[in-house]
């Protein structure tokens, strides 16, 4: 196959064949194919896109780069949840353990976050002694046992995708609708699972800044998942200011733990519950989505989803005590307030901005070799629509390094704006539902 001319037919906006995209991913994942024509190809595919058949062909590629799992001989509906990423997003820690609660099993591949958002990694590694490493016979038994398991992704899942992201990463092809919904599909059904739900954030911490994109986004993704006969739902959700209250590693598990008591902040609380309705609704389990979320509630009230995660956490190494006294997590050993700078109202909190600030903290990583601490980071105590008092605490800065604070509280003072009036309207948590979903209103 001579390569330079697939290149030039994708530049000329021409159509692929199946077995010629193949040879492309083939080639790249085994080396036989340089840095340099794949760059290209990928910048082909960033001016001129991909049609449905390419893209189906395309990542069937990089899901069979590596092992697909077969969970099969675990019993019960298998769905997982991905986001595309977001800052505050605590989600996972929350719905896994709840959907397990509600009879689902989780199997779920996470990653580690990256510039201004955080991972789910991140977040289990600041329980002490909790492994995200896990072999995949130990990952089914964790799935078996308890519903779910939380894991960091093996060399054998998708290599063809570790590749491609790598190189997407330094040739400015990322932000790529075609190659963002392939590059996530691929991981996500290699997991083995039934269907999927899609938490696809829009807004300033998000990748997707505005609705449109977020939407073609997803429904990129539910034509993959439905190629493969694989139902995927999606709903689009707020991620205009930080989620929750809290922003970093160590302070994202406390939160989840409070949530998981029942006791944590409403609209996390609320978009998690929307989410495990749907991927129970996906698995054929929802008469009534009301009743389903008063059940999830009841879960999260009665202790049996947070006694579900300490279990997990117990038979992943982790210290499961620290559901019961989260004092045992990492703390950071300074906290300052961060004041409001005149009276009025919370009109905006840019929430990359406020990623970044907890990244300089040391929250996140800038390149993907930096350590992180996981002590540190940021809790909300007002978010937007609220009126302050000039000197009011917006939020509490939990740190290490006093060198750090003066560049964090000029990123925050851009980052949050007050203004003289309300703002006039809210938005809502989730702005669509998407996919042929049965109980929930498309909005
Ligand atoms: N997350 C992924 O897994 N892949 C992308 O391309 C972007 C975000």
């Amino acid at each position: 196959m001579r390569f330079v001319e697939l290149i030039r037919k994708k530049r000329n906006g021409h159509t692929l064949s199946t077995d010629q995209l193949q040879a492309l991913v083939d080639a790249y994942t085994e080396g036989n194919l340089p840095d340099y024509q794949m760059a290209s190809f990928l910048m082909a595919v960033y001016f001129q896109s991909m049609e449905p058949s390419e893209l189906t062909a395309w990542t069937k590629s990089m899901l069979y780069s590596g092992e697909v799992l077969d969970l099969s001989e675990i019993d019960g509906i298998k769905v997982d949840k991905h986001s595309t990423g977001g800052v505050g997003d605590k989600i996972s820690l929350i719905l896994a353990p709840l959907a397990a609660a509600a009879g689902l099993r989780v199997p779920m591949i996470s990653g580690r976050g990256l510039g201004h958002t955080g991972g789910t990694l991140d977040k289990l590694e600041s329980i002490p002694g909790f492994d995200v490493n896990q072999s995949v016979a130990r990952f089914k038994e964790l799935v078996a046992t308890h519903g779910l398991g939380l894991i960091g992704q093996t060399g054998e899942i998708a290599p063809a995708d570790k590749e491609l992201y790598a190189l997407r990463d330094v040739t400015a092809t990322v932000e790529c609708i075609p190659l963002i919904a392939s590059s996530i599909m691929s991981k996500k059904l290699a997991e083995g699972i039934d269907s999927l739900v899609l938490d696809v954030k829009v807004g300033s911490g998000a990748f997707m800044k505005n609705l449109d994109d977020a939407r073609t986004l997803a429904t990129t993704m539910i034509d993959i998942g439905e190629s493969m006969d694989r139902p995927v739902r999606a709903l689009i959700t707020d991620m205009d200011q930080p989620l929750g209250e809290a922003v970093g590693n160590s302070l994202e598990v406390i939160e989840s733990i409070d949530i998981l008591r029942g006791e944590g902040p409403e609209d996390a609380t609320m978009v998690t519950l929307e989410l495990v309705a749907e991927m129970l609704d996906v698995a054929g389990k929802v008469t009534d989505r009301q009743e389903t979320i008063d059940e999830l509630r009841g879960y999260l009230d009665d202790g049996t989803a947070l006694d579900i995660f300490a279990d997990l956490i117990e038979d992943q190494g982790g210290d499961p005590e620290v559901c019961r006294n989260t004092s045992r997590l990492p703390t950071a050993e300074y906290t300052t307030e961060f004041a409001a700078q005149k009276s009025g109202y919370i009109t905006s909190i840019n929430a990359e901005e406020v990623g970044i600030a907890a990244m300089e903290l040391g929250a996140g990583r800038e390149t993907k070799d930096d350590t992180i601490d996981h002590s540190v980071g940021l809790v909300f105590n007002r978010k937007r629509g609220d009126g302050v008092d000039e000197g009011d605490s917006i939020l509490t800065i939990h740190y290490n390094d006093a060198d750090d604070l003066e560049d964090v509280e000029r990123r925050l003072r851009e980052a949050i704006i007050i203004g003289d009036d309300a703002p006039a309207d809210t938005p809502p948590l989730i702005f669509e539902r998407l996919g042929d979903s049965t109980t929930g209103d498309k909005r």
